[in-house]
């Protein structure tokens, strides 16, 4: 019962927010920091506008290694994990509590197994851009996400990386299958996806460049991830390249940015 009125409030607040007025500088931040929101339809900014807003009012964020954190920084980080919930009915990152903001790059723990010493575990640690936590969290690196929207072609976002994958964890583990419309649709996206990664791992291997960072071949949850980069950040090469990959997150995102790139002037 409990639980039900809670939904109930909170779509009610989604809801009022839908009316609320968006702060002049909120907006400033937006057109500065998200430069794919100037590339938008003015109804799909708009939309994007409530969905900072409902992100904002249910999110809370905190600064770490002494950062403080500022609007600047919240609407940034809200403006990217919007643009990938734009069209789509979605919950607002129903399991995220918590944004960890560090001033740059963090370092992480960590304890691995390698294969030549089988038993023995080494302890060390990670340098870390981003990062996203099963839990709840996501901890971001507030130098790297400025560098990646500093330049919004090049097809890397770490912003846009980690919030990819909450998506993906919202399915179960995080193994690069989001929840997809439709039951048919598993079938398709697996055969695509499958063939896609094992090319990006013969890619790696040869050292072939491709327009997806090779860090995807990592682990299908990272292909996804970078794939997810750069279909918003490098559309027109990635369809070129991958048009089977590209119309797969074209139906997940319910969004075709290839059709941005036509605009000269930003719609404002
Ligand atoms: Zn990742």
């Amino acid at each position: 019962m409990l639980g039900f009125i809670n939904g109930f409030l909170r779509r009610r607040q989604r809801e009022r927010l839908r009316v609320a007025e968006f702060s002049s500088y909120w907006l400033e931040i937006l057109k500065t920091n998200v430069p794919l929101f100037n590339r938008l339809h003015s109804a799909d900014q708009e939309e994007l506008r409530w969905r900072v807003q409902v992100f904002l009012a249910e999110k809370q964020f905190e600064g770490c290694g002494g950062l403080t954190i500022t609007d600047e920084m919240t609407v940034t980080i809200a403006g990217h994990a919007c643009l990938l919930l734009l069209h789509r009915e979605t919950d607002f990152y129903p399991e995220l509590y918590s944004i960890l903001v560090y001033p740059s790059s963090f370092l992480v723990p960590v304890k691995r197994d390698f294969d030549d010493a089988p038993g023995i575990v080494h302890e060390g640690v990670d340098v870390l851009c981003g990062e996203a936590w099963p839990t709840g969290a996501i901890v971001l690196s507030w130098d790297e996400v400025c560098q990646a929207f500093s330049d919004d072609r090049d097809g890397t976002n770490v912003t846009l990386h980690e919030f990819a994958h909450l998506l993906d964890m919202e399915g179960g583990e995080a193994d690069g299958t989001p929840i997809l419309q439709d039951h048919e649709h598993y079938r398709e996206w697996a055969k695509v996806f499958e063939t896609e990664f094992t090319h990006l791992r013969r890619a790696r291997r040869r050292g072939r460049l491709t327009v997806l960072d090779e860090y995807g071949a990592e682990h299908p949850a990272e292909f996804f991830a970078v794939a997810t980069e750069a279909f918003f950040e490098n559309s027109s090469v990635m369809k070129q390249q991958h048009p089977a990959l590209y119309g797969e997150l074209k139906g997940y995102y319910q969004q075709d940015p290839i059709m941005w790139l036509s605009r000269s002037d930003p719609v404002k």
